[in-house]
């Protein structure tokens, strides 16, 4: 485990503020040379890498492929150059970060590298929520699923008990009626968390009929969809300690807004 001349080490930065970065990956990166970074990444990172040059490679939404060529050849690049590179990507770089891409690359190219996990989106938003994603009895399996096909098609599914839905945030109405053709329920709870492990993270409950009402509080925020089991309240009178605000009621199920609480 090092971060060496000629090499890449992907880093999970994790879903939010920089301490939620692994320990590992904190001080991997305090040895690179260059930094090849996400737009999702939190800026106080940088202090990790003082005296690393700093270079940002990341595109919100749909990274097309010309953008993905040219970080797998500045990847290539700054490692050839015998440079201590390391790539930091949101959350963990195995989940919706074009990992496979840019690990191909650098095999092609004879690099070695090495891949540092970090807390991902549906894990963030978990803890956030204080929702845990499976359960004793009805939450036996959970898929990370991304709602976006490579055409940019919007894809719903129910494979298992629990759903977390990756980049459906501009089109929640629609997630909602993809699963309910899917064969979710209607009542089924949906849980949605924008910005994750964030100063102003927001979280909202819904049913899967009832998503679309999501759309305008997390517009315009990485956010992620938790359905079924993982997206059930715990009971009261349990040990949650978070602080709810709720927002003056606008319907039957009004948006819980939970902003990040304080303790
Ligand atoms: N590798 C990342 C996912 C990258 S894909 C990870 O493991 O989390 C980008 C999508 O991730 C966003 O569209 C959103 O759905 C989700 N996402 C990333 N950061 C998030 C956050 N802090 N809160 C909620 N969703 C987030």
């Amino acid at each position: 485990m090092s971060v060496g001349a000629g090499r890449v080490t992907f880093i999970g930065a994790g879903p939010g503020a920089a301490d939620l970065i692994t320990v590992r990956g904190a001080r991997l990166l305090a040895h690179a040379d260059v930094v090849l970074f996400d737009a999702l990444t939190d800026p106080a990172l940088r202090e990790l890498a003082p005296r690393a040059e700093w270079v940002h490679v990341g595109k919100r939404g749909f990274c097309d492929s010309t953008g993905q060529t040219a970080i797998n050849a500045l990847l290539v690049k700054h490692a050839l150059a015998g440079k201590a590179v390391v790539r930091l990507k949101g959350g963990d770089p195995s989940v919706f970060g074009r990992l496979e891409e840019e690990l191909e690359a650098l095999a092609q190219a004879g690099i070695a590298c090495e891949v540092v996990p970090g807390v991902t989106a549906a894990i963030g938003a978990a803890a956030a929520t204080q929702r845990p994603l499976t359960r004793r009895g009805g939450g036996r399996s959970v898929s990370l699923t991304t709602a976006m096909t490579r055409e940019g098609a919007l894809r719903a599914s129910r494979s298992a008990d629990t759903e977390v839905f990756y980049m459906a945030g501009k089109q929640l109405a629609a997630l909602s009626r993809r699963l309910i053709a899917a064969g979710w329920p209607t009542d089924t709870p949906a849980s949605v968390v924008s910005r994750a492990g964030w100063p102003d993270q927001l979280h909202s409950d819904h049913t899967v009929d009832s998503l679309g009402r999501a759309a305008m509080l997390h517009a315009g925020r990485p956010t992620v969809v938790t359905v079924g089991a993982g997206a059930v309240p715990i009971a009261s009178g349990s040990t949650a300690t978070t602080q709810r605000a709720h927002e003056p009621a606008m319907g039957s199920d009004a948006p819980a807004v939970e902003p990040r609480g304080k303790p």
